[in-house]
């Protein structure tokens, strides 16, 4: 039996944990690993490492850090197919999914390879007589990164790049349920020249995360879950003085207008609504229909559902199972729930067959017609394969109705009216919006986040943002003096 443990200064922990969790290969149901979780005393030793390396990280030039950056995102390129791989095998997403995954994350450490330029300040010059100003951004120091299972690469790669780019050192605590694909991309950053202790990982669960939320030499928390727990991410972090960005939990619409393209929408519901098994953030869940083309669209959408192929991702399927079997079931209840509380279940994901070997943790895509904004399949985030559709009279019925939940991660609209799309761009309260593209991620160099209860904080991952997040401002007011500028005056110092 493998164990997963954690990486500090490069190099696997040599201890023994108190306590360990199980990883589980999704798609046979069987233990492959147990992963060591950290006590909140080894996490204090890790920020001490951490905050031990970055002084001289804080340090090196920006023509260093990007000669890092450039040979990590090589290296990393390099070892897609295995990280990829490693996700599959812990996560349960089909292969090329967890390909998409890594290259989405690879896309930025592309971005944060333009640090120099990212970092550059302002200027001016003869602000006032004989001086100068001018705004600079300076590293924070050990900045902590938490992240969910759904993206075991890809969200910590939201980051780290521009985290370490930006002279931070970092401690990284992935998801205890698929923790190996976070440390086979920390172990590249060794490989591309970063030195010792600047990149560190730690397994664990709530220990962990508390002990991370408290240490005080963690200036900033990145975090990316579920949304219960990123309010108290959020409000235990900034209560102990840190920087905090907590990406929580959604319920992604697709509103649907009569003059779209149906059979685009078809499938655009079911690629956002099936694709990694709905365990996206920004996956689909209710399909928002204006009613004259519903029957039409939901027959669309069974027909192609009857052509998916779930199973082992490793086969070519199209979907592969769920994390973890009382996620399976959880998942499974709200079929049931559904059905008890009047809608229609159109395709049943229980039903039909499964291409894999063993106990594997398989739910179908699953299809409800008829649903209603007090149901249970509506008001939670289900993070599974199930597709709600919700009857709307107009746009305006729709917008309302998605204005009213309590999410704003993604949306889309599907139409081919260029002044409708403009309205649903303008009035809708969601921070991520696709016209005709069902799954709005933006990519590296705009910042990923949502509105509302998505998202508590203020500043969003990646882009510029991500750059402003994990630095802070100074600005330096100055003046080379000569004997013309002696003499006392208390006064407030004026322009001039
Ligand atoms: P989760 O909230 O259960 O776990 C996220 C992280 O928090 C993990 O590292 C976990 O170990 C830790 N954690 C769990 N319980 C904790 C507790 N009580 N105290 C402190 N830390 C705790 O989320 P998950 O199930 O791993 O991921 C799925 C969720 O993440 C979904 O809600 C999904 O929408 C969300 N998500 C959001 C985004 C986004 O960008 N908004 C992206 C990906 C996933």
């Amino acid at each position: 039996m493998n164990t997963v443990t954690h990486l500090i200064a490069g190099r696997p922990w040599a201890g023994t944990a108190e306590r360990t969790g199980e990883v589980f290969n999704p798609a046979t149901g069987a233990v492959t690993a147990h992963v060591d979780l950290a006590s909140a005393d080894l996490v204090g030793e890790v920020v001490t490492t951490a905050r031990q390396a970055w002084s001289g990280w804080a340090d090196a030039s920006l023509a260093k850090r990007t000669q890092v950056l450039f040979a990590f995102r090589e290296l990393l390129n390099a070892h897609k197919d295995e990280i990829a791989a490693l996700i599959t095998a812990e996560h349960g997403k089909v292969l090329d999914d967890a390909r998409g995954e890594v290259m989405r994350g690879l896309e930025v450490a592309e971005f944060a390879c333009g640090i120099p330029h990212l970092l550059k300040g302002g200027f001016t010059e003869n602000a006032s007589t004989n001086v100068d100003v001018y705004s600079i951004r300076q590293p924070l120091g050990v900045v902590a990164v938490i992240a969910p299972f759904n993206f075991p690469a890809m969200v910590p790669l939201w980051f780290v790049p521009i985290a370490i780019a930006c002279g931070n050192a970092v401690v990284l605590k992935p998801s205890e349920k698929d923790p190996s694909a976070a440390v086979a991309v920390a172990r590249l950053w060794t490989e591309a020249g970063l030195p010792d202790g600047v990149m560190n990982v730690v397994h664990g669960d709530k220990e962990a995360v508390d002990a991370l939320l408290t240490h005080p030499d963690v200036k900033a928390v990145s975090f990316v879950g579920s949304t219960p727990i990123a309010k108290y991410v959020y409000e235990t972090g900034t209560a102990h003085g840190k920087r905090v960005q907590a990406l929580g939990g959604a319920k992604n619409h697709m509103l649907v207008l009569p003059d779209a393209d149906l059979d685009l929408a078809a499938d655009a519901a079911i690629n956002a609504g099936f694709g990694s098994a709905g365990e996206r953030c920004m996956a689909i869940s209710a399909l928002v229909v204006v009613d004259g083309v519903a029957d039409d669209l939901v027959k669309r959408i069974q027909d192609r559902m009857g052509r998916l192929r779930t199973g082992d991702g490793t086969r070519g399927c199209d979907m592969g199972p769920l994390v973890t079997g009382a996620h399976r079931d959880k998942v499974a209840s709200y079929l049931d729930a559904g059905v008890a509380e009047g809608a229609t279940l159109v395709v049943d994901g229980r039903d039909g067959e499964f291409d894999g070997d063993g106990a594997g943790f398989w739910l179908g895509p699953t299809l409800f017609d008829h649903v209603t904004p007090a149901m249970s399949v509506y008001r939670d985030e289900i993070f599974g394969p199930v597709l709600s559709v919700m009857r709307v009279r107009s746009y305006d019925e729709g917008l309302n109705l998605i204005n009213a939940n309590p999410y704003g991660n993604g949306t889309a609209i599907f139409t081919n009216d260029g002044g409708a799309a403009r309205r649903f761009q303008r009035e809708v309260e969601v921070g991520m919006v696709g016209v005709n593209v069902p799954i709005p991620v933006p990519v590296s160099y705009y910042s990923f986040g949502g509105w509302k209860n998505s998202l508590f904080g203020d500043s969003h991952a990646h882009g510029t943002e991500g750059v402003h997040f994990f630095t802070r401002g100074k600005v330096v007011t100055s003046r080379w003096l000569d004997p013309s500028h002696g003499g006392l005056n208390l006064g407030f110092p004026r322009n001039t």
